[in-house]
């Protein structure tokens, strides 16, 4: 593709901003970066542009307004699963038939076959993360390579209290450290940038209006470098992480995050737990009964 066009999806722009760098964006601040299946599948086609551009060797992933994410579009992912409208990028297929088959085979997709896919792009990633980054938030942030937070940047996973285990990309362990992780989930605590950065989930922390110079600089060092062999790098960092257990750890935890939805959808008919989810999103009363 060109080197100065950018392209603009409905909730995503990709843009080559240096030799060898490409920048993706959340384009959604209005409703603070929150993922619907739109905003999933337009980064999805960012990250393909940046795969299949060989000019590319270093992609900066950002998002425009105050906040970082919001986490997932809590009105657009329940039945009947939007990925129907969508051209599948993985392999679980859509599935109608409701219930526990449609929820597993949706979040396989949606969420756990995007994290993966992007985790596992030969390129090295870069996420510019501000103000708030909640739950899916977090699931976005951890699958690039390095985070450079701001020092407004604040991190929360707030899913335990909503009845289920944690965000469906459960990479809290290696994020975190197991103590922390256990800590984080248990009590859904805000950790702010310094904290995430002592923990040694962030790279770097720096001054709100230095993000995106201070990221682009990292990235054009990086670009100097050999393409294969950073991509050998990152692939041996990436299978060290597979040797302490990682995609084990995925695929378990998220038959335990859907054994927790199909509790809630029995005893609270709706996958999540209405008393931990923000007001405007829960059920009236006698829906729920
Ligand atoms: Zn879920």
């Amino acid at each position: 593709m060109s080197e100065e066009k950018k392209v603009e999806f409905k909730h995503a722009t990709y843009e080559i901003v240096a030799p060898g760098v490409a920048k993706i964006m959340q384009a959604r601040p209005e409703a603070r970066n929150a993922q619907n299946a739109q905003l999933t599948y337009d980064l999805n086609d960012c990250f393909d542009l940046a795969a299949q551009d060989e000019k590319v060797k270093v992609v900066l992933l950002g998002g425009e307004g105050p906040h970082f994410s919001s986490g997932h579009d809590l009105r657009g992912f329940g039945p009947p699963f939007p990925q129907r409208d969508f051209k599948l990028v993985n392999t679980w297929g859509m599935v109608r038939e409701g219930g526990v088959h449609s929820r597993y085979s949706f979040e396989q997709e949606v969420f756990m076959g995007m994290c993966q896919r992007w985790r596992d792009m030969p390129k090295p990633t870069i996420a510019m993360v501000q103000g708030k980054c909640i739950a899916g938030g977090l699931m976005l942030a951890w699958v690039c390579d390095i985070i450079i937070a701001s020092d407004d940047a604040t991190f929360v996973d707030p899913v335990v209290a909503m009845g289920v285990l944690g965000v469906e990309y459960f990479n809290h362990p290696y994020e975190l450290g197991i103590r922390k992780a256990k800590e984080h989930l248990f009590t859904g605590d805000w950790w702010d940038a310094e904290e995430a950065h002592r923990l040694g989930m962030v790279n770097q922390v720096v001054k709100r209006d230095n993000l995106e110079d201070f990221s682009l600089e990292m990235a054009k060092k990086i670009a100097e470098r050999p393409m294969f062999a950073l991509k050998m790098a990152k692939k041996a960092v990436n299978i060290a992480q597979d040797n302490m257990g990682h995609r084990a750890t995925q695929e378990t935890s998220l038959a335990l995050h859907h054994m927790c939805h199909a509790h809630n959808a029995e005893v609270e008919m709706m996958a999540v737990r209405q008393e931990g989810m923000p007001e405007k999103f829960r059920k009236p009363k006698e829906a729920a009964e």
